[in-house]
């Protein structure tokens, strides 16, 4: 099941040298979740060859203009193209104040519906869950609120040994049932034990989406042991005073978190407009955790 994360935009604050604002399409099993959207998102997907209409969830993480300005222009394109299946849109509760009072002065009723669930940023939640993952929220560090994202994949049913189930002209209406796991018992007497004909499949993976924060440990149990963990990285070490004044985290304290939370891999953005080149960003957080890429725009990580 692919499960895999393209970045749209990794710029913090204002689009610069051809960066974007913070946005990021996530694919499970060819189901699109949008997280934030910053400005120009909608130019991001058409650059890298998504079709905004896939996308039936968007998950913003607070309301800093960086983090959201560009949804309105994408709910407005997926009107005008004659959208009409609902969108999802999980958010601080003044995002549909906000997109209600735009929609209005501009005469605009959307075609189709906009379902809201609105975020809670004192309590880590479970918000939503289908066949294929859960996401949850988490209680990031803040000047405004703010929740991260745990998307979590669902564990798989069992895989079978077709060939051996073939060999043995075992019936296919058996296969559900081994599937799930289930041994057979057959009117004859004969036995047959799942674990000689299914295997176990992979263990589900987590994505974790720490946008803008302050290190703050509260949130590090809500994080612990995830496949990739994207944090933002705002600045270099040397702008600890300036990370703490704006409630940003820097590259040495986002490699620091990846580490004491175990995560496999990590990913580093929301990088302030003061650094045309981002590598001395990666050396730091490669200096404490070595598996550290930078989420740069068009990459696609498997998760
Ligand atoms: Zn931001
Ligand atoms: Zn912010």
């Amino acid at each position: 099941m692919k499960f895999e994360v393209t970045i749209l935009g990794s710029s913090s604050a204002t689009p610069v040298y051809n960066r974007n604002p913070t946005a990021q399409l996530l694919n499970c099993n060819e189901k699109f979740y949008l997280i934030d959207c910053g400005e120009g998102t909608q130019q991001q997907l058409i650059r890298y060859g998504f079709k905004a209409n896939k996308i039936d969830f968007i998950f913003i993480s607070h309301l800093h203009g960086d983090h959201y300005f560009g949804l309105i222009g994408l709910l407005s394109s997926l009107h005008l193209n004659g959208r009409i299946k609902p969108m999802k849109i999980f958010a601080p509760a003044a995002l549909a104040e906000i997109l209600e009072l735009q929609f209005k002065h501009s005469e605009t009723v959307l075609r189709y519906p906009l379902e809201f669930v609105f975020t809670q940023a004192n309590i880590p939640e479970l918000i939503f869950e289908n066949a294929d993952l859960t996401v949850e929220t988490f209680v990031l560090n803040h000047r405004i609120p703010c929740t991260g994202f745990k998307f979590v994949q669902k564990k798989r049913l069992r895989k079978l040994m077709v060939e051996k189930l073939e060999a043995e002209q075992i019936p296919i209406e058996y296969y559900p049932l081994l599937k799930r796991g289930v041994d057979l018992d057959f009117p004859d007497g004969r036995v047959l034990l799942n674990a000689d004909y299914t295997k176990d499949s992979p263990a589900p993976r987590k994505y974790c989406y720490c946008s803008d924060t302050l290190y703050d440990e509260r949130y590090f149990e809500s994080i612990k042991d995830c496949d990739t963990l994207y944090h933002e990285a705002t600045f270099l070490h040397e702008m600890l005073d300036r990370a703490n004044q704006t409630h940003h985290t820097t590259a040495l304290q986002a490699a620091q978190i990846a580490k004491d939370t175990r995560a496999v891999k990590l990913l580093i953005g929301h990088f302030s407009s003061r650094y045309k080149v981002l590598h001395p960003l990666l050396e730091e957080a490669r200096s404490v955790f070595e598996n550290t890429d930078l989420a740069l725009e068009g990459s696609t990580f498997s998760i």
